[in-house]
């Protein structure tokens, strides 16, 4: 359902210096949890460790109440979502990016979840077929921004209760701006988010903001009580 909790959670990569030191939180199913903060405060490496590209050192991270170490990160990843515009594999076709979350997805469905993420232009503008690679020479074919909805369209096929992302710094022009937002306006709804926001709509909008510095949580509410708390 979406249930995520950080208890005491620390996470070092040289076992120095914290990236992560004593991290506690609760987000509840369908909440958008805004991550803001300084770069180099340890947002990545909190998402990081919830999607275990590492473990912490110490600490406990449970989904719906489970420890993550326990669970296969087959099914881990099941749960989980990730929207990056880096995230899109080299020499894979648009459909096979796609396709990584729901292997056996159809064309039409292909066509749906593209449809929801303002995708369906450029996906039917490249290539009808889903045929197109977007290796490097895709790469280059694809913007920003078009990445960012590939990327989305790919997390609204694979439907999961829990979602990752890292919004757009690129300048986008106005017009790309507006779908990008649409798209994850579309994509974050009903789910447990995770957003290292930069729209302050996203902000504002959050049922939480966890502040960061150095590793820490210094601050969390809403936007109003953290505007009130100056
Ligand atoms: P505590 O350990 O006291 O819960 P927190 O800083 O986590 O400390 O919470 C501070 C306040 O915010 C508490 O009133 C708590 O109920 C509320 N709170 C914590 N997490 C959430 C959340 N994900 N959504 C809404 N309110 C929350
Ligand atoms: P943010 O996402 O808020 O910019 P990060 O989580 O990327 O912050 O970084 C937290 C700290 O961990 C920083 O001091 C950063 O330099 C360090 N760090 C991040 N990634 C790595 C890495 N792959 N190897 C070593 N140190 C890292």
């Amino acid at each position: 359902s979406g249930l995520v909790e950080f208890n005491d959670v620390s996470f070092s990569y040289d076992g120095k210096r914290p990236a992560i030191e004593d991290l506690s939180f609760t987000a509840l199913p369908g909440q958008t949890i805004a991550l803001v903060g300084p770069t180099g405060a340890g947002k990545s490496t909190a998402i990081a460790l919830l999607h275990r590209a590492f473990d912490p050192q110490s600490g406990i991270i449970n989904i719906d109440g489970m420890d993550i170490r326990a669970l296969k990160l087959t099914g881990l990843r099941r749960n989980i979502g990730v929207v990056f515009q880096e995230a899109l594999l080299f020499n894979r076709s648009i459909a096979e990016n796609l396709r990584v979350g729901k292997p056996d997805a159809t064309d039409e469905e292909l066509r749906t979840a593209a449809a929801r993420a303002q995708a369906l232009d450029f996906i039917e503008r490249s290539d009808k077929k889903f045929e197109t690679h977007a290796g490097e020479r895709g790469r280059m074919m694809l913007s920003g921004g078009e990445r960012q909805r590939l990327s989305i369209a790919r997390a609204l096929l694979k439907d999961p209760p829990i979602l990752i992302l890292d919004e757009a710094t690129s300048a986008l022009d106005a017009v790309t701006e507006a779908k990008v937002n649409a798209a994850l306006d579309e994509v974050m709804k009903g789910r447990t988010t995770f957003v290292i926001a930069h729209r302050l709509s996203t902000i504002r909008h959050a049922t939480r903001i966890l502040m960061f510095d150095q590793g820490r949580v210094i601050e969390s509410g809403t936007f109003d009580e953290l505007v009130a708390k100056g």
